[in-house]
């Protein structure tokens, strides 16, 4: 029984990829109730080892549509309906949520009719409440692609995980004060021009310390970054003075 929240990370790698770690997701565990966000490939697998019983999820949150991030939605439904699922799974994203049913429909028309299933379109202010958690979805900046990064609010306390961005106004107001967020450090800071509309060490530490949160989780680890770990987490620490966690996948943080 889980009486406290419990997060796991399920994969903090990127598309260029690292050997021990899959790609976005992670895992929120509140009132004994999994909520997932993201599901990059080799997520469903972390997800196997952390929770092995995959019909007690309901609940799946997709920050945006780039293949990273929601490449192993099929494959988590087709492993449901092996299990026997009988809930009813809500999964909630952007717009183009509607588009990527529809080829799932078209690609695999046997799957659709195996579970009963909701879509959820994403729309700023976007909320999930219910009497254990609230779940608040907020547009993030990461150029052309509809993002949303979000707020869990459960057990009195708050986390919020950031998706793909670049720093922007949004995550700050919604991280002020959080007990954790969980934000991407895509690729070091020399390489900014590379990918513009990700995250930095010394951009993070920026916003972790404006945003006054508890403590930062990086994730979203290309591997240029893991080489320049140290000097990652000290551009981080120039500006942020709280704990930071570079986690392993399936490493669990408990607030
Ligand atoms: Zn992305
Ligand atoms: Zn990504």
């Amino acid at each position: 029984m889980v009486n406290f929240v419990e997060i796991t990370i399920l994969g903090s790698g990127a598309s260029l990829l690292s050997p021990d770690r899959v790609l976005a997701g992670l895992m929120i565990e509140t009132a004994n109730k999994p909520l997932i966000f993201d599901l990059g490939a080799g997520v469903l697998h972390r997800l196997s080892c952390s929770q092995p019983d995959l019909t007690a999820i309901e609940h799946v949150f997709i920050s945006h549509f780039h293949v990273d991030h929601c490449s192993d939605v099929p494959a988590l439904m087709q492993s449901m309906w092996l299990m026997g699922y009988e809930n009813h799974l809500n999964i909630y994203g952007p717009k183009q949520i509607e588009n990527a049913f529809k080829g799932i429909t078209l690609i695999f028309p046997y799957l659709i009719p195996k579970l009963p299933l909701k879509l959820h379109v994403i729309k700023p202010g976007f909320q999930v409440k219910n009497e254990d958690w609230n779940v608040t979805a907020f547009p993030v900046d990461h150029g052309d692609m509809e993002t949303y990064g979000f707020l869990i609010e459960a057990d009195g306390k708050r986390v919020v995980y950031s998706g793909d961005t670049r720093p922007c106004a949004e995550t700050i107001k919604h991280a002020k004060g959080a007990d954790l967020l969980i934000h991407e450090c895509s690729l070091p800071d020399r390489m900014k021009e590379l990918a513009p509309n990700h995250t930095t060490p010394g951009e993070l530490g920026a916003l972790a310390a404006q945003a006054e949160v508890k403590t930062l989780v990086i994730t979203h680890l290309y591997p240029e970054l893991l080489k320049e770990l140290g000097e990652a987490l000290s551009s981080i620490r120039r500006s942020f003075s709280g704990k930071v966690i570079v986690p392993r996948d399936t490493q669990i943080i408990t607030i």
